[in-house]
């Protein structure tokens, strides 16, 4: 609960707090502003965790008086990683704030998921992750219980130098083949000036972009 009147005994709070400890080093959930958590694992679908998200705001961003109030919360459901083998969602209660000078509201945000995010970062570092990996794209967001959109978006987010070329052929280019997955052959290529660079991105854009290049493109060469 988020606002009580009543005042809990102290063993009560006590064993609230270790709970939620516990809870939160479980779900790798580092910050201290979500609280109250309850699993609840009646359905059979997902594995649903509700807490609350709440702090303290003292001054109005946009008026810069202090003015603020709490005023209700807005219930949330993020994608957070599977727990033993099970979809797993957290419910979390934002606190919303009020200005009473202004009138601007604000919801209660937290480092676990971006705002009007409904995927929480740690399900996109493991995305990122199985990205470096050889699966597709397919595979990955089945794991993960999200759509093959949010892969390939995590994909362009991990940066320009995963993007295929599409603007010509690099000055220098160090080709080569070799055996992949099972019997198939695969065909690198990689910007020789740039090698040092992405180095370590180097398998993971290899096998997405460049294992069927275009023959029109090694022709011009
Ligand atoms: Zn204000």
């Amino acid at each position: 609960m988020l606002q009580s009147s009543r005042r809990k005994p102290i063993e009560s709070e006590k064993n609230d707090m270790s709970q939620d400890k516990s809870t939160r080093d479980l779900l790798q959930i580092k910050d201290q502003n979500i609280i109250n958590f309850k699993v609840q694992d009646t359905s059979r679908d997902a594995l649903r965790i509700y807490a609350d998200l709440t702090y303290s705001v003292s001054v109005c961003p946009r008026c810069g008086k202090h003015k603020i109030v709490k005023n209700g919360a807005k219930s949330v459901n993020i994608r957070i990683p599977n727990i033993s083998e099970r979809t797993a969602l957290l419910v979390l209660r934002k606190q919303r704030f009020l200005c009473k000078a202004c009138g601007h509201t604000q919801i209660a945000q937290t480092p676990i998921v971006m705002k009007q995010h409904q995927i929480s970062q740690n399900v996109k570092h493991g995305i990122t992750k199985e990205l470096t990996t050889d699966r597709s794209m397919v595979s990955i967001a089945a794991q993960y219980n999200v759509s093959t959109n949010t892969v390939s978006r995590q994909l362009v987010a991990l940066g320009k130098q995963t993007r295929p070329a599409y603007n010509g052929l690099p000055s220098s280019l160090c080709i080569d083949e070799f055996r992949s997955t099972g019997d198939q052959m695969s065909f690198i290529a990689i910007d020789a000036k740039k090698i040092r660079s992405y180095h370590h991105l180097a398998w993971t854009k290899e096998q997405r972009y460049w294992r069927i290049l275009p023959k029109s493109l090694l022709s011009k060469e």
